[in-house]
């Protein structure tokens, strides 16, 4: 495995294997596009509880107040089998940064998995989480997990992106486990986090100042349990603006009335929806380098994650 890129554990069946109850596969484009970038592991929990391919499919199903897996082709319930191979699979994973998951999978599907009501179809259904994907917020709740059809809009991929990188460049941090590049990672995050969650870059800045003097491992940990939070929730456009405004700050001063007009201008127009991101955030980029601001430069905000895989195409799904 190459250390300078996570690892992200992805559905065999996007693209990798025949391995789908009806032995075919569903290919997917960003999946195929990430892969130089990062390190995946295949799985196929389905297959890899032993229901090989061709199978009959499975189902999730609420049967007396509990959910199961169950394959009507055969009567049997494989709740258990799934269970155990979850948990075991997960509980050894040395590290993992992320995962893909296939979307409405009653294995794999993290979110809108129909779940009937009972053994028989038609008595009804709701909307649940399929079952290995279960086990892995719970062993995982805030890594970046998501489903290949979520990824096709712009904002979710953008944000499961930042969060994959911004952890695994953590992850160093807690590797080398010295005070310096904690605070090396603060300072270069400090923007991006600010543009995610301005309190909780405060509570970060308290816990590297450690004005209590903590043991280096302590301090690491804390700032671990409030960065993984970070990015629970997508960051608002409001946020980002306050972020850039904070950043034209620097150098405000030197600028032109026509200038700041077309820089708020361009705040403007991402806030309406009418440009992406990348075209406020590359304005300032190019004035921090014409002013030579290193303490910007050096931000992550610019490109949280590697700027090929920054793709605006937009299918506007959630
Ligand atoms: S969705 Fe999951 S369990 Fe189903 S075929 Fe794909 S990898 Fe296997």
């Amino acid at each position: 495995m190459d250390r300078e890129k996570p690892i992200v554990v992805v559905s065999n069946c996007l693209g990798f294997c025949e391995c789908r109850y009806n032995g075919q596969t569903i290919p997917d484009r960003f999946v195929e596009g990430l892969e130089p970038f990062v390190n995946y592991i295949k799985i196929c929990p389905e297959v890899d509880i032993g229901l090989g391919v061709p199978r009959e499919s499975v189902r999730l199903i609420l049967d007396n107040g509990k959910y199961e897996l169950y394959q009507p082709g055969s009567g049997l319930i494989h709740t258990e089998k799934m269970d155990n191979y979850a948990k075991d699979f997960l509980g050894k994973l040395q590290r993992v940064d992320g995962f893909i998951l296939k979307g409405r999978s009653p294995s794999c599907g993290i979110k809108d998995v129909k779940v009937y009501y009972g053994r028989e179809k038609g008595v009804g259904s709701e909307k649940s989480i399929g079952r290995f994907a279960f086990h892995v917020y719970n062993y995982f709740p805030h890594k970046a997990i998501e489903e290949e059809g979520r990824l096709t809009n712009l904002n979710i991929r953008e944000h499961f992106l930042t969060r994959l990188y911004t952890l695994h460049r953590f992850s160093f941090v807690k590797e080398e486990a010295k005070f310096s590049k904690l605070v090396d990672f603060h300072a270069d995050h400090k923007y991006l986090i600010m543009a995610y969650n301005q309190s909780k870059l405060k509570e970060l800045g308290k816990i590297v100042a450690n004005h209590e003097k903590k043991q280096t491992k302590v301090v690491i940990d804390e700032y671990e349990s409030i960065l993984e939070t970070v990015f629970d929730t997508l960051p608002r456009y409001t946020n980002y603006i306050n972020t850039l405004m904070h950043m034209m700050g620097y150098f405000k001063k030197e600028l032109s009335k026509k200038e700041k007009e077309f820089i708020l201008g361009s705040f403007q127009k991402f806030k309406d929806g009418k440009i992406h991101l990348s075209v406020p955030v590359n304005l300032l980029k190019g004035y921090a380098i014409a002013k030579d601001e290193q303490y910007l430069l050096r931000q992550l905000i610019w490109n949280p994650f590697p700027e090929e895989l920054l793709d605006i195409k937009d299918s506007g799904n959630r």
